[in-house]
């Protein structure tokens, strides 16, 4: 075994791969999980990377970091609209990214050769720029493959009325996309709608001619939706996650993570925790704060909440709480700006998340089998959530008004009832299901070998 490892990493000796992951949390961390993937499998890795958001490089001594400017003003780099942000970037930063391109590409190091470029599908710019240079372009795509369906249909939605859904009932089904109902399309504020069709067309289009597509998900999770996608999108596809099981995604951490979760959940018992976070880009209200905050103390179970500064909008961090608020609640409650989230998880104080459902941290509760309270906010979410509580059924939505009435009835019911256990035995088998995807012989341990000899074959 050992020696056949040897000669593999010895074959691929020589051959790079350059990666130019979208500079938003959730997009840097699976990119640089896939990078430390291939770097193990004996590739030379190359990081082009934005000076907004810029990743931290010294986590990664062994890769070579190229940043570009991306010329944003501190206005335009903000999460309020993340279309527009999406749309700038792929304008702003195309010269740049040509020359750093250009440059590596001729530049090589003697005995070496650059076998593929790896993008995010949200740098749809980058294929004309790979046709240019001749080199091929895989797409690695952070979502779900189910959300991506539903991206890829946005212009059909459009042209039935279902965006902007006005005047239909939000609990209709879409009969295009089971198991969606009108309320489950995807939402995405944005001060000019059409930049979002653009973008949505640039992703999907500049996808479907790249060299392939990289997935970070399952086959057992997602086969329905790969098996349907394929149909529309005939290019390689290569569903090699969850990639966090391979690394964690602490490394490429953008914000520190608060060290001292784990030693409060140390002193929790087994399973009680309600672990509450909404990922590094989503926002809420004074009132919805104020209400979550009531919901979890009156519930009465510990919690550990994850309030990220710029959560909420129009407060720096948590000032809007009652005073004597955590004091109240006689160490219950533990609040901190940002949570190593899978240690978090992985902890056997965790009961269960109360998460936004980003597809990262959908895939790392059921990596953990904790089960989730579904809060989407925007976007892939939305969808996720629906899948979580509709098709898989490892978690429960909290599809009404956020109200702390509504709020301690749903933890009660994940936390305390037999429709949260059926709910967290499912979420189980699951994650069983994960762990033999990843064996030898298991569906994304044959991709992720697929794709390394694909890369080969360049
Ligand atoms: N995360 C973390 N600490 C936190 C909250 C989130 O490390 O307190 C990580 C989480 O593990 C996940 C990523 O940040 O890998 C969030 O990605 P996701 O797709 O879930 O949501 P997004 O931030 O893109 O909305």
């Amino acid at each position: 075994m050992g020696s056949q490892r040897e000669f593999h990493l010895q074959q691929r000796k020589g051959r790079r791969v350059i990666l130019f992951p979208l500079p938003l949390q959730g997009h840097i961390n699976p990119m640089l999980q896939l990078a430390s993937i291939l770097y193990n499998k004996g590739f030379s890795i190359s990081i082009i990377h934005t000076n907004f958001n810029s990743l931290n490089s010294s986590n990664y001594p062994h890769f070579s970091f190229h940043s570009i400017p991306d010329g944003l003003s501190q206005s335009e780099a903000s999460f309020a609209d993340i279309v527009s942000l999406l749309s700038l970037l792929n304008v702003k930063c195309a010269a740049p990214f040509q020359d750093c391109l250009a440059k590596l590409l001729s530049n090589i190091v003697e005995g070496e050769s650059i076998a593929c470029l790896i993008t995010d599908a949200g740098w749809y710019f980058t294929q004309a720029v790979a046709q240019s240079l001749k080199i091929p372009r895989l797409v690695l795509r952070t979502n779900s493959v189910s959300f991506f369906l539903v991206f890829a249909a946005f212009p059909l939605l459009r042209e039935k009325g279902y965006m902007p859904a006005e005047g239909c009932e939000p609990d209709a089904p879409v009969p295009e996309l089971p198991p969606l109902r009108v309320k489950d399309i995807p939402v995405f504020e944005t001060r000019i709608p059409e930049t979002l069709h653009q973008v949505v067309l640039g992703m999907t289009n500049q996808t479907k001619v790249s060299s392939g597509c990289i997935w970070n998900s399952f086959q057992d999770l997602e086969q329905i939706s790969l098996a349907t996608l394929h149909k529309e999108f005939p290019i390689p596809m290569f569903p090699v996650g969850p990639l966090h099981k391979y690394f964690p995604a602490s490394s490429s951490s953008l914000l520190s993570q608060d060290q001292s979760s784990i030693p409060w959940l140390d002193k929790q018992p087994p399973k009680s925790v309600i672990y509450v976070s909404f990922g590094s880009i989503a926002a809420i209200n004074e009132t919805e704060l104020l209400e979550i905050a009531w919901g979890l103390a009156n519930c009465r179970l510990p919690f550990l909440w994850v309030v990220r500064p710029g959560l909420v909008r129009g407060a720096e961090w948590i000032e809007p709480l009652p005073k004597g608020f955590l004091e109240m609640l006689d160490g219950r409650g533990h609040i901190v700006k940002w949570a190593p989230q899978q240690e978090v998880l992985a902890h056997p104080a965790t009961g269960v998340f109360w998460t936004h459902n980003g597809w990262n941290s959908t895939l790392e509760s059921i990596c953990e089998a904790v089960p989730m309270i579904c809060q989407p906010c925007f976007g892939d979410q939305m969808v996720n959530a629906r899948y979580v509580s509709h098709v898989w059924k490892v978690g429960l939505h909290l599809e009404r008004k956020l109200e702390r009435g509504e709020i301690e009835k749903a933890i009660r019911t994940v936390m305390l009832e037999a429709e949260g256990q059926e709910m967290r035995e499912r979420i189980v088998y699951l994650k069983e299901k994960v762990d033999l995807c990843l064996k030898q012989g298991g569906s994304s341990y044959q991709s992720l070998e697929n794709l390394i000899n694909y890369i080969l074959s360049f």
